[in-house]
């Protein structure tokens, strides 16, 4: 009897085992390759190009970062430049021309009261790391080690910047309620919501058996990002500024996500004219490449000389691409431009709301936007009135999107808000693609039966 041979497995296609070898060899924790298995090899602006020839509108923009899109030619101008002069590319914290021009340009950007009287530290390279130093200088400054942070916060991965965020257990953070106008923790969202966010604070740090005791500083998001665009109201705001002030606690704005004009302003505390005691800031600010640094007021510059190091502070040609793209948003008027698009594409997004009821919420600031899902048909749980999260159609749209050539991450407490992140260079043509899309990802994964998850499962 002849035997006949298994046909052979076709040949994988390049990408195909590129996104293979990718799953077997790197870690579990991996996050943004499980959600989008693609293989980018070309980008330019909002378009990636993947391995496979599919092109893609990229709303991602590498987690917030890329404020001028993929591969902006005053960025890449930029770049070429420092490495045509001959310059050295690592000079740990060393001056160089380049540095001294990236300092003179983002000192130009920030809001002058705070710039006029600020220092700044280069730190290690990831947003993680400026939030860090952040820590340790207003706990050298203060001579305090608790700190004050809110519910739904993201401040990085590192021991400390994990410790202030969200999902985190440490005796030495005390956790406030972030206002929220969907899924108000009081019930009443608004102004009223807002108040009363802000009146817990004052009594929490007043009341002398609150066990909080005088904290070092009070770290916050503009708008909080991860947390599922969150904007933090203005009048809040500067009753945050308020009460820290008149208790002599250090502010420090988390700008790592929203700087760089991405909320409509170039720093979204001007949004309400605060000025805070220290600023966070990376992403953008490297123009693609790596860079964080904490800028403060002089006062608080009590460190001693080597107390925060690190050996990549330095790196020449983020500072290029980071003065390229600070000057470009600048000098366009791009903060300006991403408010009023961002206005349009969220009230465009809210008239599809009366079209899709997966659509919880719409809410952001400038292009920071994000859209919640949510189970229209199933009850509201524990205290709430709004409809519960739904992971799984959520977790549908963003592969629907993909699908449609649209990247979009998601974000919040549930991974239930759809976020938008595009370059703030985006065409009003690409804004009605890219809404457009989604709209018909929402329509496809309403469509498809997904599994809803059982009441208390979700993340
Ligand atoms: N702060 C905020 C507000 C962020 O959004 C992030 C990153 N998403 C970080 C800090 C941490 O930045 P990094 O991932 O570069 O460490």
């Amino acid at each position: 009897m002849a035997v006949t041979e298994p046909a052979p497995a076709p040949p994988l296609a390049a990408h195909e085992g590129i996104l293979r070898r990718q799953s077997l060899r790197e870690s579990a924790a991996r996050t943004y390759a499980r959600s989008l298995p693609i293989v980018p090899v070309r980008a330019r602006g909002l378009t990636i190009e993947g391995a496979d020839g599919r092109r893609y509108l990229d709303c991602l923009s590498g987690a917030g970062t890329l404020a001028l899109g993929h591969n902006h030619p005053v960025v890449l101008e930029a770049i070429k430049k420092v490495l045509d002069s001959g310059a050295p590319l690592h000079v740990l914290d060393l001056a160089t021309p380049v540095k001294d021009a990236f300092v003179t340009e983002l000192f130009s950007t920030l809001p002058r009261r705070f710039a006029d009287n600020a220092r700044v530290q280069f730190c290690g390279p990831a947003g993680t790391d400026a939030v860090e130093a952040a820590f340790k200088l207003v706990r050298a400054a203060t001579g305090r080690s608790g700190l004050l942070a809110f519910t739904g916060a993201y401040h990085g991965m590192t021991a400390g910047a994990l410790a202030a965020s969200g999902g985190a257990e440490d005796v030495r953070v005390t956790r406030l309620p972030f206002p929220q106008d969907y899924r108000c923790p009081f019930g009443i969202g608004g102004e009223a919501g807002a108040r009363t966010a802000a009146r817990w604070t004052e009594n929490l740090l007043d009341d002398p058996k609150s066990g909080t005791p005088a904290p070092a500083g009070m770290i916050f998001e503009p708008v909080q990002g991860e947390g599922g665009v969150n904007p933090a109201p203005d009048g809040w705001t500067r009753r945050m500024r308020e009460i820290t002030e008149t208790r002599s606690i250090p502010l420090i704005a988390d700008e790592v996500q929203t700087g760089v004009g991405r909320t409509g302003a170039f720093w979204a505390v001007e949004h309400s004219g605060i000025v805070p005691d220290v600023m966070v800031l990376s992403k953008a600010i490297g123009g693609s490449l790596p860079l964080a640094v904490v800028v403060y007021r002089s006062e608080l510059d009590t460190w001693q000389p080597g107390a925060h190091a690190g050996t990549f502070r330095g790196n020449q040609l983020a500072m290029a691409a980071g003065t390229a793209t600070l000057a470009y948003v600048r000098e366009n008027g791009l903060a300006e431009r991403a408010g009023v698009l961002g206005s349009r594409m969220l009230a465009s997004l809210r008239s599809l709301a009366a079209d899709h009821p997966c659509i919880g919420d719409v809410r952001g600031r400038g292009l920071m936007i994000g859209v919640e899902i949510v189970d229209p048909e199933a009850r509201p749980q524990g205290t709430g009135t709004e409809p519960p999260p739904d992971p799984v159609l959520a977790a549908a749209v963003q592969q629907e999107c993909l699908s449609r050539g649209l990247i979009v991450e998601l974000g919040g407490r549930y991974s239930t808000v759809v976020r938008l992140l595009p370059p703030l260079t985006l065409t009003d043509e690409q804004a009605t693609a890219v809404v457009d899309r989604l709209a018909d990802a929402l329509a496809a994964a309403e469509r498809s039966p997904h599994r809803r998850l059982p009441t208390g499962s979700l993340r």
